[in-house]
């Protein structure tokens, strides 16, 4: 099992493992939830999710729809404001935000993601992929089956 949880140590949770992807995502509104450069989001299968605790400090905000749905939804603590994973109701994959984790999760990010829109203070260092917006879309449409 891989553990996590909130800053105030109230939500918990564990899954029993990591599928990935590992993504950095830069875009606009990853950058705003965080109050970072970027999200670390950690993919994992809801049946292998299991909240522990803290279910009734779980709060979440969708924002606007933009494009098209789903809407971008963030999970948070009501007591702490960390963000915390929260699948939603008959998804089958979802990100867990990595910086909860307090075990090794056995995998490290694989790609950054939304990179047109990163910000303009932070340098990526790292020589992982970098992709844009429409890269992503274009190999997820090529992947079925795949994390939309
Ligand atoms: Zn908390
Ligand atoms: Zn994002």
């Amino acid at each position: 099992m891989i553990h996590g949880s909130c800053l105030c140590g109230v939500v918990r949770f564990a899954i029993e493992r990591a599928v990935g992807p590992f993504e950095l995502c830069h875009c606009p509104r990853c950058r705003k939830a965080s109050g970072s450069a970027f999200v670390a989001g950690l993919g994992a299968r809801v049946e292998d999710f299991h909240l522990l605790s803290g279910a009734e400090l779980i709060r979440t905000y969708e924002a606007p729809v933009r494009e098209r749905p789903p809407a971008y939804r963030v999970a948070f603590c009501a007591r702490c404001g960390s963000p915390v994973p929260d699948p939603v109701p008959g998804a089958t994959w979802f990100e867990i935000p990595a910086g909860l984790l307090d075990d090794e999760p056995g995998t490290c990010p694989d790609k950054h993601i939304f990179v047109e829109c990163k910000s303009p203070w932070f340098r990526i260092a790292d020589d992982l992929p970098q992709l844009t917006r429409r890269q992503i879309i274009e190999s997820r449409r090529s992947q079925s089956g795949g994390p939309a």
